[in-house]
């Protein structure tokens, strides 16, 4: 069933725009792709007008205990959902949904990252769902330079894809100094040496422009956020290119915080191209903000810092950082309203986009068999009606999804289409 030819379409390859292409699938494998196909015995769809695509890498989420988040997201088209701090075992059920359903997106965890006692995200956790019997009792405490190696050796254990760092002191959110615990930078840089030894990439949370320079000194190799309380400076920049590090701006996050995105994420809650694709509940979210900012925190330093540094020719890539019931974060959705901020509040083209939400994360990550249509990757892809390469919003004009090759046909109480 996981074989078929699609054919007569305009092609975005990870790269590039191909006018009138076919890809032949066997297996769940991609197995050629040229102007023409010709192979009897196959299912053929032919759809001109149409755009084939890498299924979408959303690089910033924390589906938590449920199924619906993540398929949520998959009736997006993100084919990939990379967690960035989950508990461990909500990582192992997701892995395992991803393992057996091909309605489901592939899961990439970093499983727990690495938090201290009394810091990030559990500080927030806490003050915003006063749920007093959650627990903390079994999250990592990396508190000194000597619990670097330990928490590495877990992580491998755990299986880990890779290593987040939680560097946050709540500058930029208006929280006052001393009340959020924060690892010291060189705690930071003995987890991002221990983990470059296993050869594990190590990525930081940093919603400040003090505590993003502070994880790039620590060496990191990207950011999962930029900062919004201060003007890009060049030795940002500078630390950036030094790293060779990327950037997922999550303009989505930084608008939902300072609360000045509203008025663009209202229309997309009212699109029936996504309302038929989230929960109730979730509609209202979309365009709700989380409203945490110090009084000199703005939007657009969020916004400039992304120009400045892509002008610079830092990678960017793309994520939501969606997560359960978070106001503005809502999964799939925000994805591709990150993809539309980008291109109209940051100025990339949307092919830079395209590229950013597919082969950019799959290479800076190191994976070899997504975030491309070539021969020999697996066949995660996405077929729209319209040129998102035009128009970015024409993503939501979702047609087909295939994951592995197997056609996604619905979940239950959702459109197919
Ligand atoms: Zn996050």
């Amino acid at each position: 069933m996981n074989s078929f030819i699609i054919k007569n379409v305009r092609l975005f390859d990870g790269e590039n725009i191909h006018e009138d292409s076919s890809v032949l699938v066997e297996d769940g494998i991609i197995k050629q792709v040229q102007q023409d196909i010709e192979k009897s015995g196959l299912l053929i769809f032919s759809k001109p007008g149409h755009t084939l695509l890498p299924g979408l890498i959303d690089a910033h989420s924390h589906p938590y205990r449920e199924s619906r988040l993540s398929e949520q997201a998959f009736r997006f088209g993100i084919t990939t959902l990379m967690d960035m701090h989950n508990l461990h075992d909500n990582a192992v059920q997701q892995k395992q949904w991803a393992k057996e359903r091909k309605d489901f997106p592939d899961i990439k965890s970093c499983h727990f990252s690495a938090t201290i006692e009394g810091g990030w995200p559990a500080w927030v956790e806490k003050r915003l769902s006063n749920n007093e019997f959650a627990t903390y009792d079994d999250w990592p405490n990396v508190a000194t330079e000597d619990d670097a190696e330990p928490f590495i050796e877990t992580a491998i254990r755990n299986g880990s894809d890779y290593i987040k760092l939680m560097h946050e002191a709540g500058r930029a959110i208006g929280i006052k100094k001393g009340l959020i615990v924060q690892p010291r930078e060189a705690v930071q840089a003995a987890i991002v040496r221990a983990a470059h030894e296993r050869g594990l990439k190590v990525v930081a949370h940093a919603l400040s422009l003090k505590d993003t320079l502070e994880v790039l000194r620590a060496g990191v190799d990207g950011l999962a956020h930029t900062f919004f309380d201060e003007p890009i400076t060049p030795e940002v920049i500078d630390l950036y290119k030094r790293n060779n590090a990327w950037v997922n701006p999550t303009l989505v996050a930084a608008g939902s915080l300072t609360c000045e995105s509203k008025e663009i994420l209202k229309s997309f809650s009212e699109d029936e191209r996504v309302k038929s694709r989230v929960s109730t509940e979730d509609v209202q979210l979309i365009h709700d903000c989380l409203h945490m900012k110090s009084p000199g925190a703005k939007w657009e330093y969020a916004i400039d810092s992304v120009r400045q540094l892509k002008a610079a020719g830092v990678d960017i890539i793309c994520g939501s950082d969606a997560a359960a019931g978070a106001p503005g974060l809502v999964f799939g959705a925000n994805l591709h309203i990150e993809m539309y901020l980008l291109v109209n509040k940051a100025g990339l083209s949307p092919i830079e986009v395209l590229r950013a939400t597919t082969s950019v994360t799959a290479d800076r990550f190191g994976w070899s068999d997504r975030g491309r249509i070539a021969a020999g990757l697996k066949a995660d892809l996405l077929l729209v009606e319209g040129n998102p390469s035009v128009d970015i919003t024409d993503l939501l004009n979702i047609r087909g999804i295939w994951r592995d090759g197997v056609k996604f046909n619905g979940h239950p109480g959702f459109s197919q289409n």
